[in-house]
């Protein structure tokens, strides 16, 4: 007994840092509390998940979306932001096809779609028969943004981040929909949140405390006016009051099971899974090309990335040992993601300033830890380059189509 024990202890931990006893979650984590038996928050509520009455929560979800249904009259019942990842199909299939409602689809679009993640946006609009709004910043704005982004929040993606909050909002505003749904809930993994008491009030501020960090205004300078921030601004609190806006995860009222929950989108709707960079599962932010720096930049900056999360997850499921988590933590999570070189290209940062700017990031716990990096072996299986930019590329340089045609005829 004892040895096979031993055996099954990790060996990949960063030295020096605490871990959850459990899941593979370090002390890094933002956000993480551990409790008297040195277990994280989200390994407790995962224990909280088995012991809710899920047959309740999913009536109190069946009137909430019959009182939207009941007063939104002739208009859209809700607001589905959505992006085209895993947890779109399942929020669309669960609102549509199983509760018959009118959403609103309502993208911000982040101009680094994947041409895998074209196809599943589109995809999700067609076989759901969606009504669509999406915002697409300039190509430019993005650029520089990338660039503030990660020396004012340690990571590339300030845009995204804050984007995603805030326009599904503006469109509820402008257009009087008061509720939004999301899919998972804050409790799956992010420790944030609890299953027991999920949060259904809405609070402007939660995108910007969670993810975003800085408010638009906060990012103004350096060659971004207050004019390019107009996208990324949060209505005023009095708008939001105005049309009762609110919110719910459907991951707090169904029993969220985002392994399952995938096969099924893939098989039945189509959906599909790319190469994830620094992850060794292909369907988390499917979506975006530059999700390998953002994770990146977490390893750099708090020890831990994409992988550590979803080894967390699959551990508390039982799909994974704590030592098997560890493995795959350390075989795709010290990668350099190849999308590095398009960052680098659009910001016109070089690979030094890149890593200065990273070793200013990272937390003090880790000061006189020396973060392994190693090269990727293989090319990644898709283009990492935004799918329209590939697009605008092969056109330019294709004559009018009818020249093609008539020198192939001849
Ligand atoms: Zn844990």
């Amino acid at each position: 007994m004892a040895m096979n024990f031993m055996k099954d202890l990790p060996t990949n931990l960063i030295n020096g840092l605490k871990y959850c006893t459990r899941c593979c979650v370090p002390e890094t984590q933002e956000g993480v509390q551990f409790d008297e038996m040195g277990i994280c928050t989200a390994c407790r509520s995962s224990e909280e998940k088995m012991h809710i009455n899920w047959v309740v929560r999913e009536k109190q979800l069946r009137s909430i979306l019959e009182e939207a249904k009941f007063k939104s009259g002739s208009g859209y019942d809700c607001i589905l932001p959505i992006s085209g990842g895993k947890d779109s199909f399942f929020q669309a299939h669960v609102l549509v096809k199983v509760y018959g409602l009118k959403p609103l689809a309502v993208t911000f679009n982040q101009n680094w779609v994947s041409e895998t993640g074209f196809y599943n946006l589109q995809r999700c609009l067609q076989v759901f028969d969606l009504d669509h709004i999406q915002f697409t910043p300039a190509r430019g704005l993005v650029n520089r943004l990338a660039k503030k982004s990660l020396s004012a929040i340690g990571d590339a993606c300030w845009h995204c981040h804050s984007g995603v909050g805030a326009f599904p909002l503006q469109i509820a505003t402008r257009f009087k929909i008061p509720l939004l749904i999301w899919g998972e809930s804050i409790a799956e993994s992010s420790g944030r949140a609890s299953y027991v008491r999920p949060e259904r009030k809405f609070d402007r501020d939660y995108f910007t405390k969670v993810s975003a960090k800085l408010t638009a205004d906060e990012m103004i300078g350096d060659g971004l006016s207050a004019k390019d921030m107009k996208p990324f601004e949060l209505p005023s609190h009095e708008e939001i009051e105005a049309t009762g806006v609110w919110g719910l995860h459907l991951g707090d009222y169904l029993f969220w099971d985002e392994e399952r929950q995938t096969e099924w989108i893939r098989e039945v709707y189509g959906w599909k899974e790319t190469e994830m960079e620094g992850a060794y599962k292909g369907y988390k932010s499917a979506e975006c090309i530059m999700s390998g720096v953002h994770d990146f930049t977490g390893y750099l900056k708090r020890g831990m990335g994409r992988s550590t999360m979803q080894a967390s997850v699959d551990v508390r499921n039982g799909l994974l040992t704590r030592k098997e988590g560890f493995d795959l933590i350390h075989q795709y999570e010290r990668e350099r993601p190849e999308v590095l070189d398009y960052y680098l290209k659009i910001t016109g940062l070089s690979e030094k300033e890149f890593y200065d700017i990273m070793r200013k990031k990272k937390l003090k716990h880790l000061k006189d830890i020396d973060l392994p990096i190693h090269a990727k072996e293989r090319p990644n299986a898709e283009r990492l380059v935004p799918f329209v930019e590939q697009i605008i590329q092969k056109h330019l340089n294709l004559p009018d189509p009818r020249i093609t045609r008539d020198m192939e005829s001849k």
